[in-house]
């Protein structure tokens, strides 16, 4: 995903995210601090977590458009398609990255590429 996609993408979301949050603040007027706290944690947390997603996915692509080579004797990796790795963000939430896989042909150890 290229910046100007990762942007529009991040508006849309925060856009859902900052209207929800005024319609559900509407809908409980008599909320107290702590709970408009964790009602504001838990919606933004979601955007951090998308934001995260497509940032960190950014890297992996930025890592296999150039060459990548194999980090225990240096031959050129060969791409294995993709694979899925879910990590848990520090709010909470779980985030799936899908990342190239690549492995290598002369002493088969697979990777991720770093990033
Ligand atoms: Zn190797």
């Amino acid at each position: 995903m290229k910046g100007e996609d990762m942007r529009k993408s991040w508006n849309g979301l925060s856009e859902e995210i900052l209207s929800g949050m005024a319609e559900w603040r509407e809908q409980h007027p008599k909320a107290t601090f702590r709970e408009i706290e964790a009602e504001v944690d838990q919606r933004l947390g979601v955007l951090r977590a998308r934001m995260l997603a497509d940032a960190a996915l950014r890297s992996a692509q930025a890592e296999w458009e150039g060459e990548v080579v194999c980090p225990q004797c240096g031959a050129k990796l060969e791409g294995k398609g993709k694979k899925k790795r879910t990590l848990e963000t520090r709010g909470g939430q779980r985030v799936e990255l899908e990342r190239e896989y690549g492995i290598c042909p002369r002493c088969g150890a697979g990777i991720f590429p770093p990033g």
